[in-house]
């Protein structure tokens, strides 16, 4: 039995959009039991399959193409989102802010091929994988994945025997970032890129990669990274007091700024870097007060800083929040061990499967649903993110979708709108 490939993309995209967790739920949940499973799926791939794969054959499949179409698939789709401009509303002075962070997403007990990385917990060793991720950040507090580096063993070894683990890390991701941006830019070579990234990034490599790929950043400011910076930045911050804005957010958090501009730094290198340094003081209704620096190549005048902040150097946040964890904790189960050789095209399924599920979720056709239910959104409508997945399983099991909802010229017509009211 031969599969067509776009037959076999949308089985494997049905394992993340349904979240059944495990690859074996396939042969459980979208089998025969499911009356409309193979019709839906036919008409969502164009194919005329006339029976259904088990779930091996996904295994195979991916094995057979390696992950490299997947993620091209991955890079088509935000091209088009950028082309629709259903992401423009985010952008800030212009540019797509793009988080930068690395996540662990599988950890073994037992070595489990050449490239893991180990990591030593007291008498145990953990064999992992990990990936560097840029997200676009879009509106509604959407994050879209669009360009991944996997890190390995081989990333690690620069850094010399006996290094500190947080060192290894740092050695590793700043490494990763070059051959991440090297890949984004090949993908989007006219893209207006401000990345964010923590405070590891705060250092002359980091400059130097976002130079090198024409990407302006705003890097988290920390004293322990930089002390001979942080040291400048605070005494000319005291000889500046008239660079101050004050702002109320509107839930009543108090936010005053002050910042300079064109910081002198030289770094191991020799290098010499000129960067602007912001920092905001935010006091809550409680009186708690949180402090947060960032450095940036964004020019800081009194109109701007707030949006550099708010919309860039606190959006960092997101990317823990509403990517990893989300796609940990939610039923994509990105820590799981969908397969042990080619797991890079199940990362990209599930990559490809969270964009989809945050436009159903965020996007206006389903609001529009909610609103005319007397809720405000989806996830109110169906009570959690999980009940909006077990409803996709149901109706794609159950439902004969009507023909309508395949009709292309109909759907030219409707735009994707990210509500972030
Ligand atoms: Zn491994």
């Amino acid at each position: 039995m031969v599969y067509h490939k776009r037959f076999m993309v949308w089985w494997g995209l049905s394992l993340f959009l349904c979240k059944l967790s495990s690859r074996r739920q396939l042969d459980y949940q979208l089998n025969t039991d499911g009356p409309e499973v193979l019709d839906n799926l036919n008409r969502l791939a164009e194919t005329a399959q006339d029976s259904r794969p088990v779930n091996q054959t996904l295994e195979y499949f991916l094995e057979g193409t390696g992950a490299a179409p997947i993620a091209g698939l991955r890079q088509r789709m935000v091209q088009r989102l950028i082309r629709m401009k259903a992401l423009d509303e985010a952008r800030l002075q212009g540019r797509f802010v793009i988080l930068i962070d690395g996540t662990g997403y599988l950890v073994f007990r037992s070595r489990h091929c050449d490239h893991c990385l180990t990591q030593q917990h007291g008498e145990t060793t953990l064999y992992m994988h990990q990936a560097l991720e840029a997200k676009l950040l879009g509106p509604a507090g959407t994050v879209v994945s669009i360009a991944t580096e996997f890190i390995d063993n081989s990333d690690a070894q620069s850094a010399g025997a006996g290094a500190s683990q947080e060192r290894v890390k740092q050695d590793c991701e700043l490494k990763a970032l070059r051959r991440l941006l090297a890949r984004l830019r090949a993908g989007f070579p006219q893209l207006r890129i401000c990345l964010c990234g923590d405070g590891l990034y705060a250092c002359g490599e980091g400059f130097q990669v976002a130079k090198d790929y024409k990407c302006d950043y705003i890097y988290t400011f920390k004293p322990g990274r930089l002390p001979a910076l942080w040291e400048d930045f605070q005494g000319l911050l005291r000889l500046e007091p008239q660079k101050q804005v004050v702002w109320t957010t509107p839930q009543g958090v108090e936010q005053v700024y002050h910042w300079v501009n064109a910081l002198d730094y030289t770094d191991s290198d020799g290098r010499r870097w000129s960067v602007n340094a912001l920092a905001c003081t935010e006091t809550n209704k409680e009186g708690n007060q949180t402090e947060w620096s960032w450095l940036t190549s964004l020019n800081l005048i009194h109109g701007t800083v707030v949006a550099v902040a708010s919309r860039g150097g606190r959006e960092r946040w997101r990317e823990e929040n509403e990517g990893f964890n989300t796609q940990k904790n939610s039923g994509l189960n990105l820590e799981h061990a969908y397969s042990h050789t080619c797991w890079a095209g199940y990362y990209f399924l599930l990559q490809i499967a969270h964009l989809l599920l945050q436009l159903m979720e965020k996007g206006s056709l389903l609001r529009q649903l909610a609103q005319e239910q007397g809720k405000r959104t989806a996830v109110e409508l169906f009570g959690s993110l999980k009940n909006l997945a077990q409803r996709l399983l149901e109706s794609l099991r159950y439902l004969r979708w009507p023909d309508e909802a395949f009709d292309r010229m109909g759907a030219s017509g409707i735009q994707i709108r990210l509500d972030s009211s």
